[in-house]
């Protein structure tokens, strides 16, 4: 079998790889319905992270059980099923608290982009629907994986309520999906913060109302500007820059939470500055599991279409040129057909 492995900054290669069999008693093996190319991804492979030695790349995943180890006992081969990034049991303290991301067994997947993969937990990661989805579904429901999840869980950490106002900081997918996220939250105000063309028409088709263009001090007085003067009662951080994280604090009003989604890349936060502006976070991974079962709802029955962000769609084979067009911004999200 080939899949995608990372060997240093910027050189990612579609190769010949051992298959993957079930090795814990809690595995599943799914062949996967499609896979892509995350924005997570992007750190590694621009170097941000180091890489000691070849990395098995791929976390959002959807697919086909075709084979369950002796103690799985919910799942079954032959289900469609969507798991989350962050593998977990369902039943620790964390997981019974909603923060599956944060589970005692938490790992966090590898191998998706392939055509087969292995599911570790498999009773407690993977959500199964109940009969196949029709084919065009698969990508948002791929995208509910990790990437849908990831902007839902930004909205629920921000505390978006009906009839807020909610600033959405970055205009990559996850910045989509936050502002998807908030808009069927009952949002009265999205405001996403985006310089792109083609992201603010996306932006406006999941329901922002407002595109602020403006970055730094501009932006803030742009967001003040629509909001009387008083700032944002939520604000999504989607980056994970110190440039997006200043960015939120100061867009937010006194009060207010932010949700901080962008895995922070040489973010510093100052006590003091904090103690002062009076804002609320909380981020991290996000425990997709928790919003799984409801955010495949409402792509079944159609009342969301996530997948509308994937603008590049290209054979697995060709998963270097996926990272290449995201890494240079000339994609939003690659798919990649397996
Ligand atoms: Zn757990």
């Amino acid at each position: 079998m080939k899949a995608t492995v990372l060997y240093g900054p910027r050189d990612v290669r579609y190769e010949d790889v051992p298959e993957p069999t079930i090795q814990e008693p809690t595995d599943a093996i799914i062949k996967l319905s499609a896979s892509c190319v995350c924005g997570s991804d992007l750190w590694p492979y621009r170097g941000a992270n180091p890489i000691n030695e070849p990395m098995r790349m791929g976390h959002e995943y959807c697919g086909v059980v075709v084979e369950v180890g002796s103690g799985v006992k919910t799942v079954k081969r032959g289900q469609f099923v969507v798991g989350s990034f962050c593998i977990s049991d369902n039943t620790c303290p964390h997981c019974q608290f909603g923060f599956q991301s944060s589970c005692e067994q938490r790992e966090f997947m590898s191998g998706g982009q392939a055509p087969i993969a292995r599911v570790p937990l498999a009773d407690g990661t993977l959500v199964a629907t109940e009969e196949m989805p029709p084919e065009d579904l698969i990508p948002s429901l791929l995208a509910a994986s990790d990437v849908l999840g990831t902007g839902w869980y930004a909205a629920d950490a921000a505390r978006v309520q009906p009839g807020s106002t909610v600033a959405v900081v970055g205009d990559g997918a996850v910045g989509l999906m936050g502002v998807l996220s908030a808009k069927q939250m009952g949002a009265e105000k999205v405001i996403a913060m985006s310089r792109h063309k083609s992201r603010q028409e996306l932006a406006l088709a999941f329901g922002a109302t407002h595109i602020v263009t403006e970055r730094g001090e501009a932006g803030v007085s742009q967001i003040k500007k629509i909001t009387k003067n008083v700032g944002a009662d939520a604000v999504l951080e989607c980056v994970g820059t110190q440039e997006s994280m200043n960015q939120a604090l100061y867009c937010a009003r006194p009060g207010a939470m932010i949700g901080y989604v962008g895995v922070p890349h040489g973010v510093k936060f100052d006590g003091q500055e904090l103690f002062m502006l009076q804002r609320g976070m909380i981020g991290g991974p996000a425990p997709v599991r928790r919003f799984l079962p409801d955010l495949m709802g409402l792509i079944l029955n159609r009342k969301i279409n996530p997948g509308k962000f994937f603008d590049l769609k290209i054979p697995i084979r060709d998963v270097a040129e996926g990272y290449k067009a995201m890494d240079e911004r000339r994609a939003i999200k690659a798919l990649l057909s397996v």
